[in-house]
């Protein structure tokens, strides 16, 4: 699954340096310019589908949504469903493990 960033987003930017997959944009223009798909309903940043791994190999949370200010603002991703949501994140699923391993990270299955 994959988080998205809400139009509550008010663009302080803290959450971008805390990504591991660098995997958070500025804009979708940006974000689509690299090569990323940008799902819809997000804010002024955006988090590309096709990198968030919800942190899994690095963190125990995913940290976007732990640094960010703005409550609900870094939310599950309803288009990428493959996951159980941030309430119960320990059940991975295969296409996040896939997703991890793409992008050359091991993983830590704390189901
Ligand atoms: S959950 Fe982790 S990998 Fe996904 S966008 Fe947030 S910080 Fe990046
Ligand atoms: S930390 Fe939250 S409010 Fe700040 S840019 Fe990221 S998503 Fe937007």
């Amino acid at each position: 699954m994959s988080l998205l960033i809400t139009t509550e987003c008010i663009s302080c930017g803290a959450c971008v340096p805390e990504c591991p997959n660098e995997a958070i944009f500025e804009s979708r223009s940006d974000a689509e310019a690299k090569g990323n798909h940008v799902g819809e309903g997000q804010g002024d940043y955006v988090i590309t589908n096709d990198r968030c791994t919800e942190c899994v190999g690095h963190f125990d949370e995913p940290q976007c949504s732990a640094v960010c200010p703005v409550d609900n603002c870094c939310i599950s991703d309803p288009a990428y469903p493959e996951g159980q949501g941030l309430e119960r994140r320990p059940k991975l699923t295969s296409v996040t493990i896939r997703r991890a391993r793409r992008l050359g990270h091991g993983f830590v299955n704390h189901g």
